[in-house]
């Protein structure tokens, strides 16, 4: 049986291999942005030849005409540099966007196409906010990726080859601190992963228990419990202020150390480069030049280091996600024929439990067109579980389901269950108006089913009672209606599409005596 399990493995291949694939399709768009990050370096020679003309030659000679002359080329060479950046920041947000916009659908895929024994042991509120917020990480990830560690990568090795050939000693002095930023990386890595694993476990919490107090705040009232729902709340939120300031911290002490260690090459540069214009190995003009492009380097290494932090957490958000992808496909029924259906359903010697127990135990039933059945039994008999079989949600241990003579097994159930109309015991109102209610799934037949519906459920006399009729807004789970009210709109929901069978899960619930007839 598929399961979301919360533990980590430290590497994972198979979910950066499922993230890539989002990206099919858009290599060569990726490439061009790659080749325009090369592009924003080469803007840089001239500029730099620009400085060590003014450094060389132009201020020993006093022009300062020159001068102004330069510095209008310099600016010019910026503005083209940042026109260019724009334009490749421009694509990268459109890859972006379709890579997660593609993540999202699989997502949304996956939520259907996992079956109904999942959803009832997984926690709705869980899987909430694991679905949002990490995948709102995977685009901080893919930015990080894509806008900062790509190009800065590639302007980075671009740089690195123009200050060889501008210095290559003072070049090999400042590499040389290389290890020790690749090293103090990795530590930080390590530390900032522990701490973005618990603050998103710690916020999946909060996430959760807000999601607990909405959506039970009468409960809470009705049981007087609201000091201690507000006490238990508060201890998961002073676990998440914890959470986050450990998270903080850490991601602050990565940025002063990467900064640390950037002024380092810098220092080494004023030191070194400094000494060799004192013995004339050097002229100032290079040493200019040098100390510039230097200075990009540092930048761009700098939103690289900058971005571990985002790919950590979008790592840890990736394998959460990864693991709810790669849970096996396991629909109850994978049929896809469908030769027609006439209400008719044969349940033959079934068995089915949800645990160890079976709870229906050779179970026959025929459902003929135009009979009427009633199943009768205690609560707990396995009625409700008997409807769900008939559904499709699950698969019987033992025994055989047909429809219309069909087994089940080779049957396409989307297109079965359009010809069931069920109400559930606690009908499903989503927060919209009466007709939207009505009409789910219902659209294309509002014409011709609407009005027979509505009166076949009794529901006109109720319209007339609320304040826009059938363009009512009734609240989540119809909050602001009766329960027969709500019974009625779910009674009219199954009716809309005349299907061939009705299956009524205790229908009389919420009626009052002279409607139950
Ligand atoms: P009825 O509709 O006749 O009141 P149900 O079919 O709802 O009874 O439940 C039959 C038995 O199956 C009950 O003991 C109930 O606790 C158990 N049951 C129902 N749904 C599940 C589930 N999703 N997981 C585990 N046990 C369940």
């Amino acid at each position: 049986m598929p399961e979301l399990k919360t533990t980590r493995p430290l590497f994972a291949r198979p979910a950066w291999r499922y993230f890539l694939r989002a990206y099919q399709g858009m290599h060569r768009r990726l490439a061009f942005t790659a080749l325009g990050s090369s592009a924003q370096v080469l803007l840089l020679v001239p500029m730099l030849l620009l400085v060590k003309y003014a450094f060389d030659t132009v201020i020993p000679q006093g022009g300062v005409r020159t001068l102004i002359v330069i510095g209008l080329g310099i600016l010019l060479l910026r503005i083209l540099h940042s026109l260019l950046a724009l334009w490749m920041r421009h694509i990268s947000i459109g890859i972006i966007n379709t890579a997660i916009l593609r993540i999202r659908q699989d997502l949304l895929d996956r939520l259907y196409a996992l079956p109904r024994s999942f959803h009832t042991r997984e926690d709705p509120r869980l899987l909430h906010a694991r679905i949002v917020q990490d995948s709102e990480r995977l685009t901080q990830l893919s930015n990080s990726l894509i806008s900062k560690i790509l190009p800065s990568g590639i302007i980075s090795l671009a740089l690195i080859v123009l200050l060889l050939v501008l210095n290559p000693w003072l070049t090999g002095c400042i590499l040389a601190l290389g290890p020790l930023i690749y090293w103090s990386n990795r530590r930080m890595g390590h530390r900032i992963q522990g701490k973005v694993f618990s603050f998103q476990r710690s916020f999946e919490r909060f996430s959760q228990g807000m999601l607990f107090v909405l959506r039970y705040l009468d409960l809470t009232r009705s049981q007087s419990a609201e000091a201690l729902e507000v006490e238990r709340q508060r201890a998961t939120l002073d676990r998440l202020r914890q959470e986050t300031g450990d998270m903080a911290y850490s991601f602050a002490l990565n940025a002063q150390l990467q900064e640390l260690l950037s002024s380092l090459s810098g220092i080494l540069i004023i030191i070194l480069g400094g000494a060799a214009v004192a013995l004339e190995w050097m002229s100032l003009g290079d040493f200019v030049a040098f100390y510039l492009a230097a200075g990009f380097l540092n930048r761009h290494v700098g939103f690289i280091t900058s971005s571990l932090p985002e790919v950590v957490a979008g790592n840890e958000s990736l394998i959460t996600l990864h693991r709810l992808m790669d849970l096996p496909d396991e629909l109850p029924y994978q049929g896809r024929s469908f030769p027609g259906f006439d209400g008719s359903i044969r349940m033959e010697g079934v068995v089915f439990g949800y645990g160890e127990e079976a709870v229906l135990r050779g179970v026959d039933l025929a459902l003929r067109p135009g009979a009427r059945v009633a199943v009768i039994g205690p609560n707990g008999a396995g009625k409700t579980t008997l409807i769900q079989l008939l559904l499709g949600y699950y698969r019987p241990w033992g025994g055989i389901l047909k429809a219309g003579g069909h087994p089940y097994e080779g049957l396409d159930m989307v297109r079965l269950r359009r010809g069931i109309g069920l109400v559930a015991q606690n009908p499903s109102l989503f927060s919209g108006t009466v007709k939207e209610n009505i009409l789910y799934g219902n659209e294309a037949f509002e014409a011709e089913g609407l009005g027979g519906a509505l009166e076949m459920a009794g529901l006109n006399e109720c319209l007339g009672r609320l304040p826009h009729g059938l363009d009512t807004e009734i609240g989540e789970d119809g909050v602001r209606l009766s329960g027969g009210e709500r019974q009625r709109i779910a009674m009219a929901r199954a009716l809309v599409r005349r299907p061939p069978l009705l299956i009524l899960d205790e229908p009389t619930n919420h009626l009052d005596l002279t409607s139950v007839d």
